[in-house]
This record gives structure tokens, sequence and C-alpha cells, in this order.
């Protein structure tokens, strides 16, 4: 019976894409995994791509983003507690990544037993990171940083062997407690202050040792921090000036004694995007902090914490990418407009293929850059890590917020509607080239790998160079990239020249090597040669776009 005040019959209207195996229907990810050796993970990451890709769990991001959490400085008796409350679907969303282990699993072998690290541990987790990311992106910032806090406790022994056993589990606890009464924790960093983000020699947050002072010992830590996300973490890894210089301390939201530790909340930032994530200002009252290494060596003692946490921007905002294209391609395979499907108009095609384009190039780049985090002892992969970190996180996390909004487009007002996920991934997905380096602390990273390992870069450019030998388009942007070497005293002013660079030569070579031909000639015609363009939709018109567009279908597994 039809309803007796409707007024018409709605038609042409694509069903959401959910319920959809975020790996099984995700061809380049899939390449990506085989061709950096996790394919034994294959089976793992199908049933978490089901997980993640379901109706509930895209369901509980939409929640937690739309609740986003609030800051309880008092308890109802007055007590000051600065905790945190969030929606049940965050801890929902929580509970999933760190039961997938996604917080720890590159660690498991620090864990009881002492096995030997999984050579494709780090590739396999970014496979289970990217998927998480599209499932929900705010969670992953605890989950991400810590994760990339056990390389830094890890320098600082007494201190990893207490913290280790509460990190490692595949569980979430959010309760407010000390960890010793807890089943599982996170941790969170603060660096950034008032005057100075990347700049965080200027830290004017002072530590104060209690006895003689140094590596492991207790300091008292009076200041503050202006962004400190994850505010209900655990633990903290905090920069503070110690009297020989800054320094890098764990500092814990409960004391020895199981009192509450001086960290005095402010207030919550009111952000763009990543609602679902509490950022918080801070202050520290005299708080307690253990040292992690010596004294004025904080910037090196905790890099390696922004090391992992810059592969985990670039994985996020590949996958991100993935999310916006797969919803895109899955709409105008629906949709008819004038008379065709809007998949089969010609300029569409042109758009949804230079869309793929890119996310083709994201996750080569991504997956690649994982893989060398997995053989770090390789000299040649340490060399790729080492270089090729700022230069992935430039490029993808910069391609993402054009990306998105051009998929967005895609579904027309569909699209700019809070209904659909698009308008959340597009405010979502300016943090990731923000937070953790910013672009031009990623070209002046690339000027530092120049200037003090030049064999980095020289072991990177011999590969690049021999991948792109066989492609006229590739060794002229090889040799492009020669000449931009030739001429150092420019190179300040070229930083960001020289990292997309290197980025789109990077991708062209892995996609020569291992995509099939239709994508890596169509990357290479376009973004390694071709007129200059600054849209989307152009210089496709001789590329098999049909071929693109099948491959990158959601609708395809
Ligand atoms: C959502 C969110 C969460 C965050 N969470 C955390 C957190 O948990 N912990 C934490 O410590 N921080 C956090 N941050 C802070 C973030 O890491 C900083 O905002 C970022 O590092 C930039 O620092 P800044 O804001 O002080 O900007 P500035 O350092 O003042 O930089 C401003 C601009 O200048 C550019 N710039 C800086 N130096 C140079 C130079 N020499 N040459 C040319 N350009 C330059 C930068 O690239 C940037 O574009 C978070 C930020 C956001 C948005």
């Amino acid at each position: 019976m039809p309803e007796p005040f409707s007024t018409h019959e709605v038609f042409n209207q694509p069903p959401p894409l959910e319920d959809v195996n975020l790996y099984a229907s995700d061809a380049a990810l899939k390449d990506a995994i085989e061709r950096e050796g996790a394919g034994a993970a294959g089976e793992a990451l199908v049933g978490f791509g089901g997980v993640t890709g379901s109706a509930e769990a895209f369901e509980r991001g939409r929640l937690a983003n739309e609740h986003p959490p609030r800051l309880q400085t008092y308890d109802r008796q007055g007590r000051r507690r600065d905790t945190v409350s969030f929606h049940p679907a965050y801890h929902e969303l929580m509970r999933t990544s760190c039961e997938e282990g996604l917080h720890s699993s590159v660690w498991s072998h620090l864990g009881a037993g002492g096995h030997k690290p999984r050579p494709e541990a780090h590739v396999a987790r970014a496979g289970a990171f990217y998927m998480a990311a599209q499932m929900e992106a705010g969670h992953c910032c605890p989950i991400t940083m810590t994760n990339a806090a056990v390389p830094v406790l890890l320098q600082q022994p007494e201190l990893a062997e207490a913290w280790l056993p509460k990190i490692l589990p595949f569980r979430y606890d959010p309760s407010f407690a000390p960890a010793a009464d807890k089943t599982a924790v996170t941790l969170g960093m603060g660096m950034t202050e008032k005057q100075g983000g990347t700049d965080v020699r200027a830290a004017t947050t002072k530590a104060e040792p209690v006895g003689a002072g140094g590596p492991g010992t207790e300091y008292i830590v009076t200041g503050h921090k202006w962004f400190m996300s994850a505010p209900m973490s655990d633990a903290f890894l905090v920069l503070a000036q110690a009297p020989k210089g800054l320094t890098c301390f764990l500092m814990p939201r409960f004391l020895p004694d199981d009192s509450i530790n001086a960290l005095h909340f402010q207030r919550l930032k009111d952000k763009l995007g990543n609602r679902s994530n509490a950022s918080s200002e801070v202050e520290f009252h005299g708080a307690h902090a253990w040292a992690i290494g010596e004294e004025g060596r904080g910037v090196a003692t905790i890099i390696e914490m922004v090391t992992h946490t810059r592969l985990d921007c670039a994985v996020a905002s590949a996958g991100l990418m993935r999310l916006a294209l797969a919803n895109a391609v899955h709409f105008a395979e629906h949709r008819t407009v004038f008379q065709k499907k809007l998949v089969d108009q010609p300029l569409m095609g042109q758009v949804l293929a230079d869309l793929a384009l890119d996310v083709e190039g994201a996750v080569a780049l991504s997956f690649r850059l994982a893989r060398s985090f997995d053989r770090a002892s390789d000299q040649r992969a340490s060399a790729w890590r080492r270089l090729m970190t700022p230069v992935t996180k430039y490029w993808v996390c910069k391609m993402a917020p054009a990306m998105v909004g051009e998929a967005m487009e895609c579904l027309g007002g569909s699209g700019y509607v809070e209904e659909a996920p698009l308008a959340r991934l597009y405010r979502e997905v300016p943090v990731n080239s923000i937070w953790e380096g910013s672009g031009n602390v990623m070209a002046l990273d690339v000027m530092r790998v120049l200037q003090r390992e030049p064999e980095a870069l020289a072991q990177v450019l011999e590969e690049l160079g021999a991948a792109a030998k066989e492609d006229r388009r590739l060794k002229a942007a090889y040799e492009r990239i020669e000449d931009f070497l030739q001429e150092p005293t420019l190179l300040d002013q070229r930083g960001r020249t020289l990292v997309e660079a290197l980025a789109l030569l990077g991708a062209g070579a892995i996609l020569r090597t291992s995509a099939p031909a239709a994508v890596a000639d169509a990357f290479i015609a376009t973004r390694l040669g071709g007129a200059p363009r600054q849209t989307y939709g152009q210089g496709l018109e001789r590329a098999d776009t049909r071929a693109i567009i099948t491959r990158c279908s959601p609708n395809q597994s």
C-alpha cells in the first residue's frame, strides 16, 4: 500500500557503501600486502576487513564523532580528577583495534617467550591500521601513539620492563586507575607548547631532578603543553628542560602510591575534524616523571616515536583516500544520469580513474615504507626508511585533502551532507599533514638527510635509478632529481619540489614493477609527464580508465 501522503517514489538513490570487506574489495591493498611480504597475514586481514567495513562499525564511527569527548575536571564531590568521558561507540572502536593488536603487534616479540620479530609485522599491521582508519580515524591517534612509544621506552630498560607487560596485551581497558590495576594501558605524547610546536627546543616546561638526576630517575615537571592528544592515556612521553637541556620523560597519570599525578587539563580543543579524539591543553603542576635517556638528549630520544607516527599518518591517510574513492565509485556505479550510469559518463570516468591513481600511488608508497620498518637492519631498507619517511608522509598526507574533496563532489549534493561519510572524511584528512611534522618540516627533514646522511640518499637514488632505466618518463624524472642535486644552493627553496619529485618517482617505480599496466602507464603519463594540471580528470583520454576503475571498485569482490 502506498503511504497516503507520499508524493513520490524514491529511486536512483545509491545504497550506502557498508557491509563491505575493506580488504577483499581493495585490489591495491591486497597487492601491496603481497608485494611487501605480508601475504601470510592475508587471512587475518580478510577477517578484520569484514569487521571494519561492517555497517555497525561505520555507525560507531559516526556516533563517536557526533558525540565528541567531554572533559570532566572534577568529580561530583569536587575533587580534581581531570578525566575525559567518551561515547560508548568510541570505546567499542578502541576495543576493536586494540583486540586486533594495532597498538602493539609489531612489538609482540618483546613479550614473554622472547621469540623473534615477525618479518612482516609492520606491513601486516599497516594493512589492518589502514582499515581501522576507514572504520573511524580519530581513535587511531591513541593507537598509533601507544605503538610508537614502545621504541622510546626500550631506551630505558627498567621503565620498559614495568610498562611493556601492560602495553603488549591485545586488550583495551579504559578505566581510570593506576596501571598496576589495569589489564591494558595506552600512551600519549606531549611535545607542542604555546610558543612552538615545530621548534620543540623552545620548550619552557621545566624538569627538576628529585635526587641526583639522570636516565631512569625521577623529576618534578612544571609547565604546560598546548596540544596533548588522548589525555585519557595512562602515561605520556613528554619533553621538558632539565638542567642539562631538553629531555624526554615518561609521565604517568598515577604515581607509585596510587595518587593522581598533577596533570591539570585546561580544556579540550574544538577541532575541524578528528572530533572523536580528545586533544587537550594541559598544565603540569609539579607532576612526577621519569627520565628516558640522558638529559639534553630529548629530541634524539623521542625521534623514534615521531618516525613511527609519521608512517601511521601516511598509512591512515592512504586508507581515508581509499574510503573516499570507494564511496565515489560505488555511487557512480549505482546512480543514473542522462540514461547512463554515472560511471559510464566519459568525464566522470576521467575523474574517478584519476582519483584512483593517487590512491594507488599512496598505497604503493605507504606499504613500501612499512616494509622498510620491517627490514630496518638491512642497509638499503634503512636508507629508504630514513629518506622516504618524510617524503611519503609529505606526499600522501598532502594529496588526501584535495583527493577527498574531489571524491566528495562525485556524490553531488549527497556528498556534502553529514549522513554520507565524505563530509566527515573531508574534515578529518588535513590533520595528518599538520601534526607530527607539517609539510615544510618534512621538506626540511629531507634536506637534513641530504646534508648529514648523504649515503641514505645515494642508496635510495641507486634503487630508483635502476627501476627507472626501462621507462623513458621515469628516467627523465630521475634525471630531473639529479639536476636539482647539482644546485645545492637552491635546495633550501626547492625543498618541496624535491620531496614531491622523489614521491612521484618512488610511486611510479613501484607501480611500474608491480601494478597492472593500465594503472602504471596512466600514473606515469599524468604524474611524471604530460601537460601540467591543477585539478582532477585531465590527461587520461588515452588511458584505459575502465580497467583502472574496475580494479578500484568496492563492488568487484
Ligand atoms: C589534532 C591535533 C592533535 C595534536 N596532538 C598533539 C599531541 O598529541 N602531542 C603534541 O606534542 N602535539 C600535538 N599536536 C600539535 C602538532 O604536532 C603541532 O601543531 C605541529 O607540530 C605544528 O606546530 P605548531 O602548531 O606550533 O606550528 P609552528 O611550529 O608554529 O608551525 C607553523 C607553520 O610553520 C611551518 N614551519 C615551521 N618551521 C619552519 C621552517 N623552519 N621553515 C618553513 N616553515 C616552517 C610549519 O610547517 C607550519 O606549517 C596536535 C595538533 C593537532 C592539530
